[in-house]
């Protein structure tokens, strides 16, 4: 692969910014200086340095973010921020991308990637990877509610959902709960109220499959994923 491309995606910045850095003397290739962004070296047997520290390529990066409101989980719109706007430039630079989507106003727990193989498998409706969320609805969340859900409820668009499984944390004038929903219909858990003649009030994803929301990560703060939560989504 060509260097530039190889140091913009290890964390060197932008291709403008490493063009810079290769002209600066400061890249090695196996002991020889390289300045040419476009030539070629092979990540996998070449001893890459800058400034004598050996260059860690990474192809993939993975990225468990805590969402804030505000934000589409989209990689670009011409009026509203996405959530690529949350991260660092040497990550925004790897071009990730979110895997599903939370709505503009729900919170918690999105993975970003530029892994397309990765975010193809967690999506595929085949795979029926459950996606945990927490929301506070406006009224009392009961045992029918429960039930209704257990055997799939009719969207407005006459879609039936497979079952879901709601939990009642409190039940009360405004009420919280758990749901665990194998689908990811558009507006699903709203519309999954709106069905039972109630609204969600906050919403926020705290689990994809088995891969559960670092509750240390602050609203619209974001690392990189460990290899053990990967694991979990592979
Ligand atoms: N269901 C919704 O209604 N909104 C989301 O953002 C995710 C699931």
């Amino acid at each position: 692969m060509r260097i530039d491309k190889l140091l913009a995606n290890s964390g060197f910045g932008s291709r403008k910014d490493v063009k810079k850095l290769l002209k600066s003397g400061a890249v090695l290739c196996n002991d020889a200086k390289i300045a040419d962004p476009k030539a070629h070296v092979d990540p996998d047997s070449d001893q890459i340095t800058v400034y004598g520290e050996p260059v860690q390529y990474r192809e993939f990066i993975y990225l468990m973010m805590n969402k804030p409101k505000g934000y589409i989980s989209a990689t670009e719109d011409d009026r509203l921020k996405t959530v690529l706007d949350l991260l660092e430039p040497e990550d925004a630079h790897m071009k990730p991308f979110p895997v599903g989507r939370l709505d503009r106003d729900t919170e918690g727990l999105l993975v970003l990637t530029n892994d397309g193989q990765l975010a193809h498998d967690v999506l595929a409706p085949k795979k029926h990877v459950p996606k945990t969320y927490y929301a506070i609805i406006d009224g009392a969340v009961d045992e029918v509610d429960i039930e209704r859900f257990k055997q799939g409820v009719t969207l407005d668009d006459g879609y039936v959902t497979k079952p879901g499984k709601l939990t009642i944390i409190k039940s009360g004038q405004q009420s919280e709960i758990e749901l665990i929903i194998t689908e990811g219909k558009f507006h699903q858990v709203k519309r999954m109220f709106e069905s039972v003649g109630k609204k969600v009030l906050y919403l926020k994803r705290i689990a994809m499959g088995a891969l559960v929301l670092d509750e240390s990560l602050e609203l619209g703060e974001y690392r990189e994923m460990t290899e053990e939560e990967l694991a979990l989504l592979q």
